[in-house]
């Protein structure tokens, strides 16, 4: 498998400039080269055996044009070529399949700051712990080296973001080396909430996100509104628009934190963690997100939770297409088409009662149970069991996801 490390980099100012200029020479040949082929393409238009044959200009061929592309690595170059191809073959292959799509656009300086390298005959390696070698910016120190670091290195991308540098290191590691012993053999549904993060059909609720949010949304907003006080150009203003980035990056690191040990949480006590497909689903539910929880934080733990899934052998099962999660009884089957969203409770007349996100959990862990094939052995089928809500808070410091000692919100 595939993984990827993410450390900030401390770069000497020699190398900022390289870093810097290589973003500028990037962005410049991706500009270069998506205006080459549109050109192509307005001449040629949809005669499509010439477009075929067409051969468009390398790297090489840009560099004896402009010469400062030699300054900076090679690697990047290229990476942004296949990049750009890789952009539109994507592109041209959705439009195959009929879908709606967007051709690569022109890059600007506001936009992503990033450039990637591969790892060509051993040219990026590790000098000493915390020094990397990289292709012509020569050893990059790095302000640590995480702790579950291993694996050949394929490529490494260099970005900048909030200001600050970074590097992206993607590793190949043998599948045996990552797997973990699982804890538990459960099959979970589990359904994406407004209120609550995540609920899962074994009543766990966990509602950490919320709170953990909370509070440094709070500052930004606070601190937006010193910014805009703030005269322009004032070393004030800079001041505070650096607390504000700061912000921001803890933010999401928070964020990513708490993703990383729920995702390992699920996949270290189920066998089978079923989902709803957030294309389908999290359309519907996006009119009414509130600005904690976007369908780009949903998307982020999924991303999180396939990858853990790997490394405890456990299947994350995605529900992908329509299905009634939350209007269907999840005991009797009737559907209730006149749900509202304040209602927090399920009623049904068969006499069920349950939590609504409780009970959406179990109609998507039972959507599995039955149409899955390989369920047949164990359709232990929990219909109509009592199913207790218990909320898990999140102990940011221990990492893990204990009981809430104050139970009030639950029953
Ligand atoms: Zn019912």
């Amino acid at each position: 498998m595939y993984k990827r490390f993410k450390v900030k980099i401390k770069p000497t100012q020699e190398q900022v400039d390289l870093i810097e200029k290589t973003f500028g020479c990037t962005r410049f040949i991706w500009n270069q080269m998506l205006n080459e082929r549109q050109t192509v393409y307005e001449s040629l238009g949809n005669n499509r055996e010439s477009l075929y044959a067409h051969k468009y200009l390398t790297e090489k061929d840009y560099k004896q044009q402009y010469l400062f592309l030699s300054e900076i690595s090679s690697y990047a170059l290229q990476s942004t070529r296949k990049d750009l191809q890789e952009a539109y073959k994507k592109a041209f292959d959705r439009l195959k399949k009929g879908k709606k799509t967007g051709f690569p656009k022109f890059k600007s300086k506001k936009g992503k700051q990033a450039f990637r390298m591969p790892n060509v005959h051993n040219e990026i390696r590790f000098l000493d712990n915390t020094t990397l070698k990289l292709p012509k910016l020569k050893g990059v120190r790095l302000t640590y080296l995480p702790k579950n670091f291993k694996g050949e290195i394929q490529s490494v991308t260099v970005k900048k973001e909030h200001g600050k540098y970074y590097v992206s290191i993607l590793c190949k590691i043998d599948d045996a080396e990552v797997k973990k012993e699982r804890s538990g053999d459960g099959i979970t549904g589990v359904d994406f909430g407004l209120k609550n993060f995540i609920t899962t059909s074994t009543g766990d609720v966990i509602y950490g996100l919320k709170n953990v949010l909370y509070d440094v949304d709070k500052r930004i907003v606070k601190m937006n509104r010193a910014l805009s006080r703030k005269k322009k150009g004032s070393k004030r203003r800079e001041k505070c628009r650096r607390k504000l980035s700061s912000l921001y990056e803890y933010k999401t690191n928070r964020l990513s934190h708490f993703q990383w040990h729920l995702a390992n949480h699920l996949c270290n006590e189920n066998q089978v963690v079923v989902i709803e497909d957030l294309n389908v689903r999290g359309m519907q539910k996006l009119r009414s997100l509130s600005r904690f929880v976007s369908t780009q934080v949903w998307s982020t733990f999924v991303n999180k939770l396939e990858n853990k899934s790997v490394e405890y052998d456990t299947d994350v099962y995605k529900i992908d297409r329509f299905y009634p999660s939350s209007k269907m009884c999840s005991k009797c089957g009737a559907i209730k088409e006149d749900l509202s969203l304040s209602d927090r409770q399920y009623e049904c007349e068969c006499g069920a009662s349950l939590d609504r996100d409780i009970n959406a959990a179990i109609n998507i862990r039972n959507y599995y149970l039955v149409n899955d094939k390989k369920s047949e052995d164990h359709i232990d089928y929990r219909r109509g069991e009592e199913v207790r809500p218990r909320e898990l808070s999140f102990d940011n410091f221990q990492g893990i996801f204990c009981e809430a000692l104050n139970p009030a919100l639950a029953g």
